[in-house]
């Protein structure tokens, strides 16, 4: 037995000299194991569209490379990625088939970025890890020795209209086999397990991590989370539910709130009856003051495993206040484009951290910022080596990939701090464009102020306008917020907006906010309500006047988009007159919004409409933008008008349209009418007359779905589950919601925490009106502690009372013309 550990000692000391050895060796040659990854990336995808468009002709030397491939952001390549999104698999970008895309927090229009990835790069993403402990216990010793509380959690992944999956880089790699059946390692042991960290409802996900954290409380030797933010959030939610996870520990029975069966199946072997433990984790959390509260609960925490590097800074006074100063360890700099490098001095303060780029991860050149606010034509075509960076110099990162970026700005501002053998170590310094980020949100200037402009239509019918805004990351609250300082000028002050417009114009800014910004707010809870903070007439003029005091040019002056100077933040605090929170969440769904675009297009080319609009097929965002026009309703009615005659649409762009808002006259001439129902009557009546053609749509129509507001409706109130018609040629007429409820996408669903209902099926598919409100409620009041929300399609349905004894009902009736 003792000699088997002295063996497995020996094998990690083994495997950590060899890690220790590859750092040097790639470190030493740092030069030419960049040459050797350029050559292989172009010559395995020489054959690539891409390298061939840019006619490489299978060179692979450096020269040729930086003549003929241009220095790309996004959104050159976006129609590359696009095509192979939308299932194009020929190659592309990449001679290796794309595995995946992995979805950045940096957004374009919006939405994530989507990078391509290939098998292969898991590897090296792995290798990276690998590289992690060896590093660490030159510093820490007996790591090996205990567990660490870690707080992991996946994000939603969604599919692209190809089939290809898209998800953040994490939660790829915690899904993968890499992750998930890694061998024993006495220097990777998580508190959490692997059905905690892979459960897709956060709260669960981090009830559990949380439980199993507290239950090996002693043997935990180090806490960490992979941002600062998500470590904090960690402490907010022992702060809010400590009772609730005493009590479990205490009675051995899991809270009732864990639904995930795979989660709870596994917490079953976790979870024993330990009143002590829980008694003490109370009387710690009872206490006012939390300062220090890591430490005391964890007593053997001998520093803290998060990102505080970047915008990460923001945090790092708060960690300390709840960690009493423990060490802060920043391990890798990574994004999903590529993994670049890690901290080779982990204990190294903050303010000193630097990390050493891995030559063998990707090709890296740099584009040499001088100082300058803006990049030059010249400063583009002097794109520096890894190798031949200067220390004191500050550089944005290029980068080519094996998964098929070529000289791709990741966006971030590194400086040089020194070198370790012939590699340079960098300073992240910031990411570019990045106005306000509170976790992996990053807001630029244009988002807030089209936010801004979305908000201040709400203000117009107020005779109101903004008259200057600023904004500050508010970190002081956890989770924090984004604050908004707006000083109005309000012209009628008798009819000036009231507490309600302003809480709305909150949620209208958090709206137009892109897709990272509101799964944060909706999904991770990791940003609280957006804060609209009215300051008194004349404030920014003080700023000003403050800015100028300390040395601005007048001429020159600007309203500070974002403010993070103490002093400013507390001028404008000092000024503030109102305050107003965002009433609700703004919506977010996993599903991307120009793949939502690309389906509906690719899936009705052959509309006669979208023919006409000349979209030859194309499903991207910008040409559909470009080609099919925005229109309203009223101005077009009377050429409307020709459509109830029997006319086919394609006779219809012939006549003149007042007033559509196209871009211009030329697609005036070809735009498609908004048009109301009985516009469209005749096709519909042909489609349900058994016109099986594509007259609107290229796939079958499966059913035809009875609007509430159809001119035959006759009562006021329905049931909705009842089939109610079926046209001359037998296709089902039926509400929306009775389709849904009766598919098998609903009655089949698998199990999701996110929507268990206390109603069973039986009751929703029941046909009467009664009875199944009656059993509802039967089932709601046995299920009333587990109930989180409470609704129904309408208000009216919460409300209604013809559910009263003896008050008639009525049912819809539909008629299909003759
Ligand atoms: P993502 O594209 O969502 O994977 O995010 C990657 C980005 O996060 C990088 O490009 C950086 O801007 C930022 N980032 C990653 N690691 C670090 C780090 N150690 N310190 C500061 N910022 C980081």
């Amino acid at each position: 037995m003792a000699d088997e550990s002295a063996m497995k000692k020996e094998e990690e000391r083994e495997k950590f000299a060899a890690a220790l050895c590859f750092i040097e060796e790639v470190t030493t040659k740092c030069d030419e194991v960049q040459k050797r990854v350029l050559a292989e990336i172009l010559s395995q995808n020489a054959e690539t569209e891409y390298l061939k468009r840019h006619e490489l002709k299978g060179a692979t030397d450096r020269e040729t490379f930086k003549n003929k491939v241009p220095v790309v952001k996004y959104e050159d390549i976006q129609p590359d990625i696009q095509r192979i999104a939308s299932g194009d698999f020929s190659p592309i970008l990449c001679s290796q088939p794309i595995s995946e895309f992995l979805t950045s927090s940096g957004t374009s229009a919006g939405e994530r970025k989507l990078m391509p990835t290939i098998a292969e790069e898991m590897d090296r993403r792995q290798l990276l890890y690998s590289l992690l402990m060896p590093v660490m216990s030159l510093y820490m010793p007996e790591l090996d020795k205990g567990k660490a509380l870690y707080f992991l959690f996946i994000k939603a992944e969604t599919k692209t209209p190809g089939g290809l999956v898209a998800r953040p880089v994490l939660t790829s790699y915690y899904k993968s086999t890499h992750f998930k059946n890694r061998p024993f390692d006495p220097y990777n042991v998580y508190t959490s397990p692997n059905e905690a960290i892979l459960c897709p409802d956060s709260f669960q996900s981090m009830y559990a991590q949380m439980i199993c954290g507290l239950y090996d409380r002693l043997q935990v030797n180090r806490v960490g989370a992979v941002f600062a933010s998500g470590l904090l959030r960690a402490i907010r939610f022992l702060q809010l539910h400590y009772r609730d996870l005493c009590h479990d520990i205490s009675s051995g029975f899991l809270s009732q709130r864990i639904t995930d069966p795979a989660l709870r199946a596994r917490m079953a072997k976790i979870m024993r009856p330990d009143p002590d433990l829980a008694g003490f984790v109370e009387r710690e959390c009872r206490e006012e003051k939390w300062e220090g509260i890591i430490r005391r609960v964890w007593p053997h925490t001998k520093y803290l495993e998060v990102i505080v590097t970047g915008a990460m800074a923001q945090y790092i006074p708060t960690l300390d206040y709840y960690s009493g100063g423990l060490p802060k360890v920043c391990t890798m700099y990574a994004s999903s484009e590529c993994f670049f490098g890690l901290n080779l001095k982990p204990l190294s303060d903050p303010s000193e951290v630097c990390y050493t780029m891995l030559p063998n991860m990707g090709y890296f050149e740099f584009i040499p910022l001088d100082g300058l606010a803006h990049l030059t034509q010249d400063s583009m075509s002097r794109l520096v080596d890894l190798a031949d960076v200067e220390v004191g110099k500050e550089y944005e990162l290029v980068i080519t990939t094996r998964a098929g970026l070529y000289r791709y700005r990741v966006g971030d501002v590194l400086y040089v701090t020194g070198f370790h053998n012939s590699t340079p170590q960098f300073k992240f310094v910031r990411r570019k464009n990045v106005l306000l980020s509170i976790d992996s949100d990053k807001t630029d200037e244009l988002e807030l102020q089209k936010a801004i402009e979305n908000a201040s239509a709400l203000l117009r019918p107020f005779n109101t306008s903004i008259v200057e805004y600023t904004s500050y990351a508010d970190t002081k609250t956890i989770p924090g917020h984004y604050v908004i300082y707006w000083e109005l000028l309000i012209k009628d002050s008798m009819n000036g907006p009231g507490q309600d417009v302003l809480d709305r114009c909150c949620l209208e800014m958090e709206e137009a906010l892109n897709s990272v910004y509101r799964q944060c707010r909706v999904a991770d809870r990791s940003i609280g309500p957006l804060e609209i903070r009215v300051v008194k007439t004349g404030t920014f003029e003080e700023l000003m006047d403050y800015a100028i005091s300390r040395g601005a040019s007048i001429n020159q002056y600007k309203v500070p988009r974002c403010v993070s100077v103490m002093p400013i933040a507390e001028l404008l605090d000092s000024r503030v007159v109102s305050a107003h929170f965002s009433p609700s969440m703004p919506h977010w769904s996993p599903e991307r919004r120009e793949s939502v675009l690309v389906e509906i297009l690719s899936q009705n080319a052959e509309h006669e409409d979208l023919k006409r609009h000349r979209l030859k097929g194309a499903t991207d965002g910008e040409t559909f933008e470009n080609k099919v026009p925005v229109v309203n309703f009223e101005t077009t009615q009377p050429y409307i008008q020709w459509i109830p005659r029997g006319y086919f649409s394609s006779a219809l762009y012939a006549q003149p349209i007042s007033k559509f808002l196209t871009r211009d006259a030329q697609e005036q001439s070809t735009a498609v009418p908004v048009v109301n129902y009985e516009d469209v009557q005749p096709y519909i009546q042909r489609i349900a007359h058994g016109d099986f053609s594509p007259i609107l749509c290229s796939q079958p129509i499966s059913e035809f779905l009875v609007h509430a507001g159809v001119r035959q409706r006759k009562s006021p109130i329905c049931s909705i589950h009842k089939d109610r018609n079926k046209t001359p040629r037998g296709l089902m007429a039926r509400p929306l919601i009775a389709s849904y409820y009766k598919s098998p996408h609903f009655k089949n669903r698998p199990f999701d925490p996110y929507n268990s209902f206390t109603s069973p099926d039986e009751a929703i598919l029941c046909p009467d009106v009664f009875q199944p409100i009656y059993v509802h409620m039967i089932s709601g009041l046995y299920d009333r502690i587990a109930v989180l929300r409470l609704g129904s399609t309408f208000p009216s349905g919460l409300l209604s009372d013809c559910f009263k004894p003896n008050t008639p009902t009525f049912a819809m009736t539909y008629q299909l013309e003759p």
